[in-house]
Protein backbone atom coordinates (compact mmCIF):
# COMPACT_ATOMS: atom_id res chain seq x y z
CA UNK A 1 0.00 0.00 0.00
CA UNK A 2 1.37 3.71 -0.69
CA UNK A 3 1.69 6.24 2.45
CA UNK A 4 2.23 9.45 2.19
CA UNK A 5 4.63 10.60 5.08
CA UNK A 6 3.97 12.88 7.33
CA UNK A 7 0.58 14.88 7.99
CA UNK A 8 0.89 17.70 5.50
CA UNK A 9 -0.11 15.49 2.10
CA UNK A 10 -3.03 14.50 0.22
CA UNK A 11 -4.25 11.16 1.94
CA UNK A 12 -2.93 7.98 -0.90
CA UNK A 13 -5.58 5.70 -1.65
CA UNK A 14 -4.72 2.66 0.57
CA UNK A 15 -6.36 -1.08 -0.17
CA UNK A 16 -9.52 -1.49 2.03
CA UNK A 17 -10.01 -3.76 4.47
CA UNK A 18 -13.45 -4.48 4.77
CA UNK A 19 -13.96 -7.48 6.83
CA UNK A 20 -14.36 -7.42 10.81
CA UNK A 21 -13.11 -10.09 12.54
CA UNK A 22 -14.55 -11.42 16.18
CA UNK A 23 -12.12 -12.69 18.21
CA UNK A 24 -13.57 -15.78 19.29
CA UNK A 25 -14.21 -16.48 15.03
CA UNK A 26 -17.40 -16.84 15.41
CA UNK A 27 -19.31 -15.13 11.65
CA UNK A 28 -21.94 -12.69 13.46
CA UNK A 29 -22.78 -9.55 11.38
CA UNK A 30 -20.36 -7.07 12.04
CA UNK A 31 -21.12 -4.69 14.88
CA UNK A 32 -21.51 -1.42 13.15
CA UNK A 33 -21.80 1.88 13.90
CA UNK A 34 -24.80 3.67 13.14
CA UNK A 35 -24.37 7.20 11.76
CA UNK A 36 -27.25 8.43 12.60
CA UNK A 37 -25.35 11.90 13.55
CA UNK A 38 -26.41 12.87 16.90
CA UNK A 39 -28.97 9.88 17.96
CA UNK A 40 -28.86 11.66 21.82
CA UNK A 41 -31.57 12.46 23.37
CA UNK A 42 -34.21 13.93 20.61
CA UNK A 43 -35.27 16.79 22.89
CA UNK A 44 -31.66 17.99 23.22
CA UNK A 45 -28.27 18.53 21.87
CA UNK A 46 -25.76 15.37 22.80
CA UNK A 47 -23.26 17.02 25.15
CA UNK A 48 -19.93 15.49 25.26
CA UNK A 49 -17.02 15.45 27.79
CA UNK A 50 -13.86 15.82 25.86
CA UNK A 51 -10.62 14.32 28.11
CA UNK A 52 -8.64 17.96 28.20
CA UNK A 53 -5.75 16.91 30.35
CA UNK A 54 -3.42 16.96 27.51
CA UNK A 55 -3.30 16.50 23.71
CA UNK A 56 -5.45 17.14 20.42
CA UNK A 57 -8.88 17.35 22.27
CA UNK A 58 -9.41 20.88 20.31
CA UNK A 59 -8.98 19.15 17.39
CA UNK A 60 -12.21 17.11 18.36
CA UNK A 61 -14.20 20.24 19.99
CA UNK A 62 -14.09 21.67 16.88
CA UNK A 63 -15.72 18.36 14.84
CA UNK A 64 -18.12 17.82 17.65
CA UNK A 65 -19.52 21.32 17.37
CA UNK A 66 -19.88 21.40 13.98
CA UNK A 67 -22.23 18.23 13.99
CA UNK A 68 -24.10 19.57 16.57
CA UNK A 69 -23.01 18.66 19.68
CA UNK A 70 -21.82 20.58 22.95
CA UNK A 71 -18.49 19.76 24.84
CA UNK A 72 -17.62 20.02 27.98
CA UNK A 73 -14.08 19.52 28.67
CA UNK A 74 -12.64 17.63 31.57
CA UNK A 75 -9.84 18.88 33.07
CA UNK A 76 -10.06 17.84 36.64
CA UNK A 77 -12.05 15.45 38.62
CA UNK A 78 -15.09 18.29 39.61
CA UNK A 79 -15.59 18.27 36.06
CA UNK A 80 -16.73 15.13 36.14
CA UNK A 81 -20.02 16.35 38.11
CA UNK A 82 -21.18 17.60 34.98
CA UNK A 83 -24.02 15.66 32.67
CA UNK A 84 -22.44 14.61 29.69
CA UNK A 85 -23.68 11.79 27.05
CA UNK A 86 -20.37 10.98 25.70
CA UNK A 87 -17.03 11.00 26.26
CA UNK A 88 -13.72 11.24 23.97
CA UNK A 89 -10.25 10.24 24.45
CA UNK A 90 -8.04 12.27 22.02
CA UNK A 91 -4.33 11.49 20.81
CA UNK A 92 -1.53 13.15 22.94
CA UNK A 93 0.83 10.67 25.00
CA UNK A 94 -0.73 7.77 26.86
CA UNK A 95 1.80 7.93 29.19
CA UNK A 96 1.19 11.65 30.55
CA UNK A 97 -2.41 11.39 30.17
CA UNK A 98 -2.56 8.00 32.22
CA UNK A 99 -0.05 9.90 35.18
CA UNK A 100 -2.46 12.87 35.33
CA UNK A 101 -5.68 10.64 35.46
CA UNK A 102 -3.99 8.98 38.32
CA UNK A 103 -2.73 12.04 39.76
CA UNK A 104 -6.22 13.76 39.42
CA UNK A 105 -8.02 11.11 40.85
CA UNK A 106 -10.10 10.83 37.65
CA UNK A 107 -9.03 7.49 36.40
CA UNK A 108 -11.48 5.32 38.68
CA UNK A 109 -14.66 7.28 38.21
CA UNK A 110 -14.14 7.35 34.31
CA UNK A 111 -13.21 3.30 34.38
CA UNK A 112 -16.41 3.15 36.20
CA UNK A 113 -18.50 5.70 34.15
CA UNK A 114 -16.90 3.74 30.67
CA UNK A 115 -17.51 0.34 32.09
CA UNK A 116 -21.46 1.54 32.62
CA UNK A 117 -22.03 2.07 29.46
CA UNK A 118 -20.93 5.59 28.46
CA UNK A 119 -19.98 5.61 24.97
CA UNK A 120 -16.54 6.91 24.33
CA UNK A 121 -14.70 7.71 21.22
CA UNK A 122 -10.78 7.13 21.70
CA UNK A 123 -7.97 7.87 19.05
CA UNK A 124 -4.90 6.72 19.14
CA UNK A 125 -3.41 7.96 22.71
CA UNK A 126 -7.23 7.26 24.37
CA UNK A 127 -6.80 3.79 22.77
CA UNK A 128 -3.99 3.06 25.06
CA UNK A 129 -5.53 4.31 27.56
CA UNK A 130 -8.66 2.12 26.80
CA UNK A 131 -6.77 -1.22 26.32
CA UNK A 132 -6.54 -3.86 28.84
CA UNK A 133 -2.84 -4.52 27.93
CA UNK A 134 -0.45 -2.30 26.95
CA UNK A 135 3.14 -3.43 24.84
CA UNK A 136 5.67 -1.23 25.21
CA UNK A 137 4.29 1.73 27.99
CA UNK A 138 3.39 1.89 31.78
CA UNK A 139 -0.05 0.72 31.43
CA UNK A 140 -2.53 -0.15 31.77
CA UNK A 141 -4.96 2.74 32.45
CA UNK A 142 -8.99 2.38 32.35
CA UNK A 143 -8.38 -1.08 31.14
CA UNK A 144 -11.86 -1.41 29.69
CA UNK A 145 -11.40 -2.54 26.05
CA UNK A 146 -9.87 -6.59 26.45
CA UNK A 147 -7.12 -6.22 23.50
CA UNK A 148 -3.77 -5.60 23.59
CA UNK A 149 -2.22 -2.67 22.12
CA UNK A 150 1.26 -1.61 21.00
CA UNK A 151 2.89 1.72 21.20
CA UNK A 152 4.38 3.36 18.68
CA UNK A 153 4.01 0.41 16.84
CA UNK A 154 5.19 1.36 13.79
CA UNK A 155 8.76 2.48 14.52
CA UNK A 156 10.66 5.62 13.44
CA UNK A 157 10.63 5.05 9.43
CA UNK A 158 6.51 5.17 9.36
CA UNK A 159 5.96 6.81 12.69
CA UNK A 160 3.81 9.18 10.66
CA UNK A 161 1.65 8.74 7.53
CA UNK A 162 -1.92 8.98 6.08
CA UNK A 163 -3.72 6.53 4.53
CA UNK A 164 -7.49 5.58 3.45
CA UNK A 165 -9.25 2.58 4.70
CA UNK A 166 -12.84 0.70 5.45
CA UNK A 167 -14.28 1.06 8.72
CA UNK A 168 -16.92 -1.77 9.16
CA UNK A 169 -20.28 -0.26 9.72
CA UNK A 170 -18.73 3.44 9.46
CA UNK A 171 -16.81 3.17 5.46
CA UNK A 172 -14.10 4.45 3.58
CA UNK A 173 -12.64 7.32 5.59
CA UNK A 174 -9.03 8.87 5.63
CA UNK A 175 -6.21 7.75 8.06
CA UNK A 176 -3.73 9.79 9.76
CA UNK A 177 -1.33 8.07 11.89
CA UNK A 178 1.16 9.64 14.65
CA UNK A 179 2.82 7.96 16.09
CA UNK A 180 0.33 5.54 16.37
CA UNK A 181 -0.30 2.57 18.63
CA UNK A 182 -1.96 -0.80 16.55
CA UNK A 183 -3.88 -3.44 17.92
CA UNK A 184 -1.80 -6.68 18.48
CA UNK A 185 -5.16 -8.94 19.27
CA UNK A 186 -8.12 -9.08 20.74
CA UNK A 187 -10.10 -10.83 23.14
CA UNK A 188 -13.95 -11.82 23.02
CA UNK A 189 -15.67 -8.96 23.70
CA UNK A 190 -13.92 -6.59 21.29
CA UNK A 191 -13.54 -7.09 17.42
CA UNK A 192 -11.73 -5.52 14.62
CA UNK A 193 -13.30 -2.93 12.16
CA UNK A 194 -10.37 -2.12 10.00
CA UNK A 195 -7.26 -3.05 9.53
CA UNK A 196 -4.07 -1.45 7.31
CA UNK A 197 -1.40 -3.74 6.25
CA UNK A 198 -2.45 -6.55 8.24
CA UNK A 199 -2.42 -4.41 11.66
CA UNK A 200 -5.78 -3.98 13.60
CA UNK A 201 -6.41 0.06 13.48
CA UNK A 202 -10.35 0.11 14.67
CA UNK A 203 -11.28 -1.81 17.05
CA UNK A 204 -15.02 -1.62 18.80
CA UNK A 205 -16.42 -3.00 22.39
CA UNK A 206 -19.69 -2.20 22.58
CA UNK A 207 -19.78 1.25 23.67
CA UNK A 208 -16.32 2.09 23.18
CA UNK A 209 -14.95 3.33 19.44
CA UNK A 210 -10.76 2.74 19.55
CA UNK A 211 -8.78 4.18 16.71
CA UNK A 212 -5.23 4.25 15.98
CA UNK A 213 -5.34 7.05 13.75
CA UNK A 214 -7.38 11.14 14.14
CA UNK A 215 -10.62 11.51 12.40
CA UNK A 216 -10.41 14.96 14.08
CA UNK A 217 -7.52 15.98 11.58
CA UNK A 218 -9.14 14.90 8.47
CA UNK A 219 -12.16 16.69 6.80
CA UNK A 220 -14.21 14.09 7.03
CA UNK A 221 -17.43 13.50 9.60
CA UNK A 222 -17.95 9.92 9.52
CA UNK A 223 -16.21 8.61 11.97
CA UNK A 224 -18.08 11.44 14.78
CA UNK A 225 -21.27 10.93 12.93
CA UNK A 226 -21.09 7.29 13.78
CA UNK A 227 -19.72 8.13 17.42
CA UNK A 228 -23.13 10.37 17.79
CA UNK A 229 -25.01 7.75 16.68
CA UNK A 230 -23.93 5.37 19.80
CA UNK A 231 -25.66 7.86 22.08
CA UNK A 232 -28.89 6.19 22.94
CA UNK A 233 -28.81 3.86 21.10
CA UNK A 234 -28.38 0.99 23.73
CA UNK A 235 -24.89 0.54 23.34
CA UNK A 236 -24.14 -2.49 26.06
CA UNK A 237 -21.72 -1.82 28.38
CA UNK A 238 -18.44 -3.40 28.59
CA UNK A 239 -17.68 -6.34 26.50
CA UNK A 240 -20.86 -6.89 24.90
CA UNK A 241 -20.86 -6.30 20.87
CA UNK A 242 -23.66 -4.41 18.90
CA UNK A 243 -24.93 -6.68 15.83
CA UNK A 244 -27.14 -4.24 13.53
CA UNK A 245 -26.85 -4.06 9.89
CA UNK A 246 -23.37 -2.48 8.72
CA UNK A 247 -24.36 0.84 7.08
CA UNK A 248 -21.93 2.28 4.32
CA UNK A 249 -21.68 5.97 4.00
CA UNK A 250 -20.66 7.77 0.99
CA UNK A 251 -17.74 9.80 0.63
CA UNK A 252 -17.62 12.59 0.24
CA UNK A 253 -16.57 14.22 -3.25
CA UNK A 254 -13.92 15.95 -2.07
CA UNK A 255 -11.82 12.41 -1.53
N1 LIG B 1 2.66 7.75 20.78
C1 LIG B 1 1.63 8.24 21.62
C2 LIG B 1 1.49 7.41 22.88
O1 LIG B 1 2.13 6.45 23.01
C3 LIG B 1 0.31 8.30 20.89
C4 LIG B 1 0.39 9.28 19.76
C5 LIG B 1 -0.88 9.98 19.43
O2 LIG B 1 -1.83 10.03 20.20
N2 LIG B 1 -0.89 10.55 18.26
O3 LIG B 1 0.72 7.72 23.72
Amino acid sequence: MERTPGTGAQPERGRAFAAARHADGASRTVAAVRATGGGAPSHRRPIVAVLAVQGAFVEHERKLAQLGANCVELRQRPDLEKPFDALVLPGGESTVQGKLLRELGMLEPLRERVAGGLPVLATCAGMILLAERVAQGDGPYLATVPMTVRRNAYGRQLDSFRTEGEVAGIGQVPMTFIRAPYVESVRPGAEVLAEIDGKAVAVRSGNQLALSFHPELDISDAVHEAFLGMIGQGAKPGRQSLTTTPKRRAMPAAW
